[in-house]
């Protein structure tokens, strides 16, 4: 009885089974079934999935946001210290050579 049961879809027992949740295992027929992110899941889990993701804030997608944004400010940070590092540098080296050649072909 529990191959039965398995081999036929929960919503609708006349229907045989095609493809098995990934997310909570319970057998689906091709209505119920959907493709999501590379996995077959539910009806069921396909909502609560997208609850989870757009339900409560988008979390995840603003994780995602929140790491790119760090990243983002790290390497601007980094970029921005190199950057100052570089052209305070040579503007006190090339300051005191123009001057320095300046004031020696004046005099
Ligand atoms: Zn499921
Ligand atoms: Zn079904």
């Amino acid at each position: 009885m529990m191959e039965r049961r398995d081999a036929q879809c929960r919503r609708h027992p006349e229907r045989s089974a095609v493809a098995r949740c990934r997310s909570c295992g319970l057998a689906c027929c091709r209505e119920c079934v959907v493709e999501h992110e590379f996995r077959l899941v539910c009806a069921d889990c396909l909502r609560r999935e997208a609850e989870r993701a757009g339900g409560r804030g988008g979390r995840v997608a603003w994780a995602a946001f929140g790491q790119w944004v760090v990243a983002a400010g790290v390497v601007w940070v980094i970029f921005y210290a190199v950057a100052a590092g570089w052209r305070r540098v040579p503007e006190v080296f090339h300051d005191g050579v123009i001057w320095g050649r300046e004031t020696t072909d004046d005099r």
